[in-house]
């Protein structure tokens, strides 16, 4: 299997370093708001990534966190009156309902970076004890990023054009030992959430939040470490001196990142008033589509984000439902075995199969995995027959699921619920709340609940949304 390594800046063979395993992390999302559609692209992909792994036989352990203290997720919370645990905690469950109607799977381990703070300040006293960093009058502890020889490995950058770059930079009370030295932990400020440490009450800095989860969970050394390209630098950079300088060892053999989505051409941003929310696109697509959309190009490829593509994604996302819907109902048919001739029609879905998995092996090239796909729904429309056994529907079937499986797609078509059943459900629960029977009211919300359906009752009555 080959994947492109940002590291070598080139296309290399997989090797775990334990037979068998796969230890994978993925930066997670800052928790201050709903996660938006280029948030989905690294986690559609990768666990896209992490399927076909674990197709191949691969136990993966796939941790990804999410940096619940930050200065979005405080201003976030001043400017709603509440608390940055409040924020944080709300938005990671809306983003896990966001992941789990992209059918993107839950982590071996979501670790948070506040519930890891302990081994945060460890890390950091590990690298002030080695050398590595330093603690500044006020508190801040700063890495000593000279000190580390490959810096600027990951992002292919010298150092010394870095520091040209940063010479600008007024250094606020001349703190810093270099321009280029960056923040391990910083000192409080009024009002803000803090932590006690040796240095000062203050929290971490992002960076050193990752390379601590990582540590934790997958241990010193690990396989794969993902994220957006945007993380490359300073941010995976930086997680790779601490590490290294930390734990003595190389940290990630193989660094994978996904490129942007734009939209319309043009860089997300608020500002341009250019900005989806996954939940926005919820609203008129089945997210299924929105995974289809991601996974047809290749990860390492721009992809812009259009209506057009949106429809071209649903109507190709579409044309595999339909062939799955065709097989079914030929499976309806009473048991049978293979008729004369069709053991070799069904061997004939192998090249599809083999298709996949070189394009999958090539650097995950999910786009060329998506067009064997296509061919194999191709291959099935023409070779089922008005008289072909249902043991070749069933056959076939089992090998379109296989695949789609793996790209995340399910083949199966949801129960559509319709409004007016919800609405007659919601009526019901009302109608017990008021006779006060309120395990009946519970048993109808959890009914709900099972059918996808979740319930919020606001001062304004009761409001429902689809999971
Ligand atoms: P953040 O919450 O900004 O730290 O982002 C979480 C993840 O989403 C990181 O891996 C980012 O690189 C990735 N990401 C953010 N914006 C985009 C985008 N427009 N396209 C692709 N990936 C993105
Ligand atoms: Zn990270």
């Amino acid at each position: 299997m080959k994947l492109y390594n940002t590291l070598t800046k080139r296309e290399e063979e997989f090797k775990p370093i334990e037979e068998g395993k796969v230890r994978m992390y993925v930066c997670g999302p800052t928790v201050y708001n709903l996660i938006h559609i280029g948030n989905a692209r690294p986690m559609i992909l990768f666990d896209t990534v992490r399927r076909y792994f674990e197709y191949k036989g691969y136990e993966v352990s796939y941790v990804s966190n999410f940096t619940d203290v930050d200065d979005k997720i405080i201003a976030k919370a001043i400017e709603e009156g509440s608390t940055s645990e409040e924020v944080a905690e709300r938005y990671i469950e809306e983003c896990k309902k966001d992941m789990a109607a992209m059918n993107v799977r839950p982590a071996t381990v979501h670790p948070r970076a506040t519930q890891e703070i302990d081994g945060m300040i460890e890390m950091i006293r590990t690298l002030i004890d080695k050398g590595y960093a330093y603690p500044a009058e006020d508190g801040t502890v700063y890495f000593r990023t000279r000190k580390f020889d490959g810096y600027g490995k990951l992002s292919h950058k010298n150092i010394d054009d870095l520091e040209g770059g940063h010479r600008s930079i007024q250094v606020t009370g001349n703190l810093k030992e270099d321009p280029l030295d960056f923040v391990l932990w910083k000192p409080k400020k009024e009002g803000e959430p803090y932590w006690e440490s040796p240095w000062c009450q203050g929290r971490p800095g992002w960076h050193i939040e990752c390379s601590v989860m990582s540590k934790k969970y997958l241990g010193d050394e690990i396989d794969i470490h993902a994220g957006g390209e945007d993380l490359v630098f300073p941010h995976h950079e930086n997680e790779i001196a601490q590490s290294e300088a930390a734990n003595g060892k190389p940290f990630a053999h193989y660094w994978m990142h996904n490129a942007f989505l734009n939209i319309d051409n043009k860089k997300m941003s608020k500002s341009l008033g250019n900005f989806f929310t996954v939940r926005d696109i919820q609203e008129k697509y089945d997210l299924q589509v929105l995974r289809f959309f991601m996974i047809s190009a290749h990860y390492r490829s721009p992809l812009n984000f259009s209506d057009e593509l949106m429809e071209a994604a649903k109507n190709g996302l579409e044309r595999i439902l339909n062939a799955a819907d065709m097989l079914r109902r030929h499976m309806e048919k009473p048991e049978d075995a293979l008729l004369e001739g069709e053991a070799e029609v069904l061997a004939g879905t192998d090249a599809f199969v083999g298709k996949f998995e070189a394009s999958m092996e090539d650097d995950f090239n999910t786009a060329d995995a998506v067009s064997a796909v296509f061919e194999l729904v191709k291959y099935i429309n023409t070779s089922l027959k008005e008289d072909s056994s249902r043991a070749l529907a069933e056959g076939f079937y089992q090998k379109l699921q296989m695949l789609c499986d793996i790209l995340g797609i399910i083949i199966e078509r949801k129960e559509e619920v319709l409004d007016e059943e919800i609405e007659a459900l919601i009526a019901a629960r009302q109608e017990a709340r008021k006779a006060k029977d309120f395990a009946k009211a519970d048993e109808i919300r959890d009914k709900l609940k099972d059918m996808g359906i979740l319930l919020k009752d606001t001062r304004e009555g009761v409001t429902w949304t689809r999971a």
